[in-house]
């Protein structure tokens, strides 16, 4: 086995100009660019002393070139560590701090804080900045580099990025993904989906998280296809483009925000073989009304950051809404109940996974990941599920209480945190309601210690401490939280409360 980018090569189209990407203003990347491209990137962060397995750690907006520096990353067999724009200085301290990267690419705007906070910390990290327009002193350097590059050899078990997922409990952790996790899933999307050469994907997703970065180029580099590259997702663009893609991948708020746009019916998605959908639960509804607006069954799947995909609704076969299929090829998922027993038809229990994507651990916390991991290797997804005579999988629920706004993660312990330590405010309670547009909002129930505490000094002090997704949409207050008799606060209660608006 070898380095990640090497697999994907074999498999690119022998004609150096076939399409690879081509951005919202209609720039045209070849394959034979994206190769010249990213040896030269490659080239320059050796250049700057970087070496394999150390830590590119990568807060920029979304642009061709940022791309380009992940698959550089891969070629020179670094590992690389994509943050969400969004997240605050105290995030990215503890993100720094944690990884430790040999190098931080961030937007010009945040280069002299993240400065200020890395000498903070005595830490050797360089610190280099690339605007929206993916401009930059390290793309500006690569271009006086040569444009070949022998990819640094890496095993399957070598890193090739680190993802950092909230916990439900402490810190954020680093999901280590290797080469071999990465590749594994890569090929095997590749054929369930049946993409080929010929395939268009509608890119629109964000590229610091699996489902953009990993699921959507991975699958279109397996298969030497090409992307229309968004920005971003805005839902009038992506209809204009879809008459030229031959599949689009989202999460459940792409479709439902398509389904808004009038533009939207069955001579525009012509070309479409494949709608995906995954990240979130997609509503049976939603599934049900774009058929009948587009003649399109919206495929669903099921997967997260510590294993990538794990389960699909078939390409062929019924595409069961309100289901995420069956496992994938060389993907075993067991469904045990509370009483540790492999559970029958359609009982509901705890979701468990072993293959090949699952990842190596979290970085530097090998005592959490024992803890998420049974005796005989399988990785506790954290979700339940439940399984029908026939093989469809659904998801039930999420046993850590995880909230997914507009396909973000929100763990409610991060945000209890912070408002918990609001002067005046006593405890609080963070829950996920139903939302038509992000699918669950986040929302805050609080309990005051007695003073007058307002609801905008409350978001107020969220919003210097945490990225604008985590951020509660509403806050409700209350004189207690409902808790059971093991004194744990019940969630469930309060989502019943709360779930039309009323107190
Ligand atoms: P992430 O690590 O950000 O990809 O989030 C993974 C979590 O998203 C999973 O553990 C599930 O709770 C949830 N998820 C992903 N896909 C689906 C889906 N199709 N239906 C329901 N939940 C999903």
């Amino acid at each position: 086995m070898s380095n990640l980018f090497s697999l994907f090569q074999q498999n690119f189209p022998n004609a150096e100009h076939a399409p690879f990407l081509i951005d919202s203003h209609g720039r045209v990347i070849s394959y034979g660019e994206m190769q010249q491209q990213t040896a030269q990137i490659a080239r320059q962060l050796q250049a700057s002393g970087l070496k394999k397995g150390d830590r590119i750690a990568v807060q920029l907006h979304k642009s061709p070139e940022v791309l380009m520096i992940y698959l550089a990353s891969l070629r020179a067999g670094l590992i690389y560590l994509p943050l969400n724009n969004a997240y605050t200085d105290a995030e990215m301290a503890y993100f720094i701090e944690d990884a430790q990267p040999s190098l931080l690419l961030c937007d010009p705007s945040r280069e002299t804080g993240f400065g200020e906070l890395l000498k903070q910390q005595a830490a050797s990290t360089q610190v280099m900045s690339i605007d929206a327009q993916g401009h930059g002193l390290l793309i500006v350097r690569a271009h006086h580099q040569q444009g070949d590059f022998y990819n640094v050899t890496c095993s399957d078990d070598d890193l090739a990025a680190i993802l950092y997922t909230s916990g439900t409990t402490g810190r954020p952790k680093g999901v280590m993904l290797s080469h071999g996790n990465l590749a594994a899933n890569a090929f095997t999307l590749k054929a369930i989906w049946g993409f080929t050469a010929a395939d268009v994907l509608i890119h629109a997703l964000p590229i610091f998280h699996v489902h953009g970065l990993f699921v959507a180029c991975h699958c279109v580099m397996a298969a030497g296809a090409s992307m229309l590259f968004q920005p971003n997702f805005d839902a009038t663009q992506v209809a204009s483009v879809l008459p030229k893609a031959s599949v689009l991948m989202g999460v459940p708020t792409f479709y439902t925000r398509l389904l808004a746009d009038a533009a939207l019916d069955v001579s525009t998605c012509q070309s479409i073989r494949l709608f995906i959908s995954g990240s979130a639960p997609l509503l049976a509804t939603t599934h049900k009304d774009f058929e009948v607006r587009t003649g399109h069954k919206i495929l669903e799947r099921y997967g997260m950051t510590e294993t990538g995909m794990l389960v699909s609704n078939p390409l062929a076969g019924e595409r069961r809404a309100g289901t995420v299929g069956s496992p994938l090829p060389e993907v075993l998922v067991r469904i045990v109940t509370a009483n540790d027993s492999f559970a029958q038809c359609d009982e509901i229990g705890s979701i468990q996974v072993q293959g090949p994507n699952v990842f190596k651990g979290y970085w530097r916390k090998p005592e959490k990941t024992a803890e998420e991991f049974t005796e005989d290797g399988y990785f506790i997804t954290g979700d339940q599920g439940k399984i029908s005579d026939d093989g469809y999988i659904s998801i039930v629920g999420r046993a850590k209480d995880m909230v997914i706004t507009g396909g973000f993660n929100v763990y409610p312990k991060e945000v209890e945190r912070v408002l918990d330590a609001v002067e005046g405010v006593k405890e609080t309670a963070v829950i996920g309601l139903p939302h038509k547009d992000f699918g669950e909002a986040v929302t805050a129930i609080v309990v005051l210690e007695g003073g007058d505490v307002t609801e905008q000094e409350v978001i107020a002090q969220a919003k210097c401490c945490l990225a604008a997704f985590k951020v509660p949409k509403k806050l409700y207050f209350v004189k207690a939280l409902p808790r059971n008799t093991m004194g744990k606060v019940q969630k469930n209660v309060l989502r019943e409360r709360f779930v039309d608006g009323c107190q």
